[in-house]
């Protein structure tokens, strides 16, 4: 709908020029004005204008007290097995959102995450800056490899994150072509950026409550000063938040079941 908008703008300014070339200075206005208003909603993750978009999970999740953790560019040698392990400790499920290439080259991390009931999700091939600007078939390309580098590993990825949640105008259709469901978050919590593991903390845990979809990172992240990687340090204190008030982890596709 959006990219149907946008070209019927694009057209009545054509349209407004070669009808009255005086007011080609409007014509100018609406085409920058819809650049921009695309741009706008590009980078704007968790909007609905682009298509579906999970931001929180499911009315019968929340009623279940269950809350998504969601892990980003991994798999990762050193981080991700620290994860798994702090996950196994508070007994809880999450999802890793995997950039294809680094699935194809660790392919028993990925054997890991799900032997301990975890679920991995689709995250692209190469996790490009410029994923957002691509055709509809160079999408396609990068969101097809990573499923059949699962597929070789036995996985079949339910959920799709395009890289920093930015989003094509053309990304709804190849994924419902791939069958694929998009999912951003109700909170990030910067962990690849900021150093300070309890301001990750306080961002993730302010308004804690079920049905929020937490964005952390395996790949990539950060490190305390102590050199730590902040999402190990801040997994603890979040884990047990999350036990104090009650919520219980989930992956996605629990959180999503159908039989419950
Ligand atoms: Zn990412």
């Amino acid at each position: 709908m959006l990219i149907r908008l946008s070209g019927i703008i694009g057209m009545t300014a054509v349209i407004l020029v070669m009808v009255s070339p005086e007011r080609w200075g409007l014509a100018v206005s609406l085409i920058l004005g819809n650049v921009f208003f695309a741009g706008f909603l590009v980078m704007c993750p968790r909007c609905m204008f682009l298509g579906d978009n999970i931001v929180r999970l499911p009315e019968p999740a929340i009623g279940r007290g269950e809350i998504a953790l969601t892990f980003d560019d991994g798999p990762d040698v050193r981080v991700t097995p620290l994860v798994l392990e702090l996950l196994d400790r508070f007994k809880v499920k999450a999802s890793f959102f995997c950039i294809g290439e680094k699935a194809a080259a660790h392919p028993e991390i990925l054997a890991e995450i799900i032997k301990r009931g975890h679920s991995v999700e689709n995250h692209t091939y190469h996790h490009r800056n410029l994923f957002a600007l691509y055709s509809s078939s160079a999408l396609k390309k990068e969101i097809v490899s990573t499923q059949k580098t699962f597929s070789k590993n036995g996985i079949k990825a339910r959920f799709f994150r395009a890289p920093m949640g930015f989003r094509s105008p053309f990304l709804d259709g190849v994924l419902r072509d791939c069958r694929l469901e998009h999912v951003a978050w109700t909170r990030r919590g910067f962990d690849t950026v900021w150093k300070r593991a309890d301001a990750v903390f306080l961002r993730l845990s302010r308004n804690l409550s079920a049905g929020d979809v937490l964005m952390l990172h395996d790949g990539g992240s950060a490190l305390t000063p102590e050199g730590q990687p902040v999402v190990v340090a801040v997994l603890p204190g979040l884990l047990e938040r999350c036990a104090d008030l009650g919520l219980h982890g989930v992956s996605l596709p629990m959180a999503f079941r159908e039989d419950a």
